[in-house]
């Protein structure tokens, strides 16, 4: 590709963003690394006729030595590359395994593309690249693939300095000091970052992280891009600043053009300035869909979703339908229907407001809603997703990563990092829950209710603390028990403990 050209014909200054795609785009926890390394596994045993174990400990071998296992084959053994790409990543059955990624795409929308190209960089073969991406639903963001040709001797791949030459060439930049990149691998960032690429590696929550960094930003997540390439600039905050300088524009003239030492007209000069910067963020962030920060400034406009029927709003209602439409009791329906109402006025008490939602695009969420603690300034927004096991059914922790799931795909209004999202299920939480929940990025906690609607632990982790419950100085106390003659709970100010992941009572 050629690169671009301004009117005068000088070269285009602006900086490319590099993409890596397997385990980058998408988490490693997906497994599809696992399910790549077994097919190449069994190629190599095939191909080579060798046993299990030397082919599991030659295909180590030229990972490690040449950054990918065909490089080691075409070397030394011929094989036909292309054949290989078809029996290995072609072969992957990624179709059930990466779906469209809402919050990747809002994240790549959100860089400003007249400021910056966004650009794959894969030592996956093109066909493989194209395939992930497309299911990803993020293929139309990017402005080109440079990918690795299996049909080329020898085989170019990062970590290899032709490649990153490669990838400059094909994306049109010249300097290195325009190359961001982001990579999961080690000695990909490595080599980019000796280049002079700006480079963040990627390790993934739950990996250890290397003793030392691989280049200048490491990073959990790719949320964390926003932060560490702000010179790449984000469509939002651009619209905002240009906003902000103009405001600061007409301030300066008319305090110029105003009498000095008036103290008063200062500050009110100060306080239209306050009032400007907080009504630009309020438009600003209403334009760019910024709920978090939206419903921040103005906690009062909630829009809550429709709710799923009109022919029941509560357990009263149900139960009153149920039994006019002759509804199976024992029936799955019914039994999560029941204990989905069931919760909403068990937490009534706690100062939960909450109502039932659903339907095709609840994305998992069950109960919707804000929690008015005393002493918080506003009340919580929360998203509860019930899980009504069945008898002899553990919770296991995978179901934390589905609540995640909740937190990207919640209504407009429900999302973000301003939003509690609770799980409630009738057994108390396990360790390895506690666990997952700890360990989880997203603000969250658990609630344990039995079938008959007795609160008896209410858990959150620190996230939820650091973005909210802190300092709310405010504590819940449950009945001891989970008999209907306990008293019913209360929540009470300074009393019993609020710290972190803890239990609060029981
Ligand atoms: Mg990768």
């Amino acid at each position: 590709m050629s690169s671009e050209t301004r009117p005068n014909g000088a070269a285009s200054p602006r900086p490319v963003l590099f993409f890596d795609i397997d385990n980058c785009l998408y988490p490693r926890s997906s497994k599809v690394h696992d399910l790549m390394a077994t097919l190449i596994d069994d190629y190599f045993a095939k191909h080579l006729g060798l046993p299990e174990e030397d082919a599991v400990r030659l295909h180590k071998e030229y990972y490690q030595n040449y950054g990918l296992a065909i490089e080691g084959l075409v070397r030394h053994h011929q094989i036909d590359p292309l054949e290989y790409n078809a029996k290995v990543d072609d072969a992957l059955p990624l179709e059930g395994i990466i779906k469209p990624n809402p919050a990747l795409r809002r994240l790549l929308e959100d860089i400003d593309t007249s400021k910056v190209k966004l650009w794959l960089l894969t030592n996956a073969y093109v066909t493989h690249g194209r395939r992930v991406v497309k299911l990803l639903g993020v293929e139309d963001l990017f402005e080109g693939l440079t990918y690795c040709d299996y049909s080329e001797i020898p085989i170019i791949c990062k970590p290899h300095k032709d490649m990153f030459a490669r990838a400059m060439r094909e994306a049109g930049v010249d300097r290195a000091e325009d190359c961001y990149f982001v990579d999961d691998s080690f000695s990909n960032c490595e080599s980019s970052q000796k280049l002079g690429w700006t480079t963040a590696h990627l390790v993934e929550e739950g990996l250890p992280l290397p003793p030392k960094q691989a280049s200048k930003y490491q990073i959990r997540h790719l949320e964390e891009l926003r932060n560490v390439f702000p010179q790449i600039g984000s469509r939002s905050s651009d619209a905002t600043d240009d906003r902000i300088q103009l405001c600061h524009g007409v301030l300066l003239l008319l305090d110029r053009l105003l009498p000095l030492g008036l103290g008063d007209l200062q500050l009110l000069l100060q306080l239209f300035d306050v009032a400007l910067l907080v009504l630009f963020a309020v438009v600003e962030a209403r334009e760019q869909g910024d709920e978090q920060l939206y419903l921040l400034l103005l906690p009062v406009n909630v829009p809550y979703p429709e709710a799923r029927t009109d022919e029941h709003c509560d357990l009263a209602s149900y139960v009153s339908y149920a039994e006019r439409t002759g509804l199976d009791v024992q029936s799955t329906v019914y039994v999560g229907t029941r204990y989905e109402y069931t919760v909403a006025a068990a937490l009534a008490p706690f100062g939960f407001s909450i109502m039932r939602v659903g339907g095709k695009s609840d994305c998992g969420i069950d109960l919707i809603g804000t929690w008015a603690v005393p002493s918080a300034l506003a009340p919580i927004r929360v998203i509860l997703q019930c899980k009504v096991a069945s008898r002899g059914t553990a919770i296991r922790p995978g179901i934390i990563r589905e609540l995640e799931g909740t937190f990207i795909g919640a209504p407009v209004g429900w999302r973000g990092a301003g939003v509690l999202g609770l799980l409630v299920a009738p057994k108390p939480a396990t360790k390895g829950v506690r666990e997952a929940m700890g360990r989880s990025r997203w603000p969250m906690g658990f609630v344990c209710c039995s079938n008959d609607g007795v609160l008896k632990q209410l858990i959150w982790n620190r996230t939820a603390e650091e973005k909210g419950l802190e300092g709310m100085g405010v504590n819940v106390q449950f009945p001891q028990g989970d008999s209907k003659e306990d008293p019913p709970p209360a929540v009470r100010k300074d009393e019993c403990l609020a710290e972190g992941d803890k239990q609060l009572s029981t």
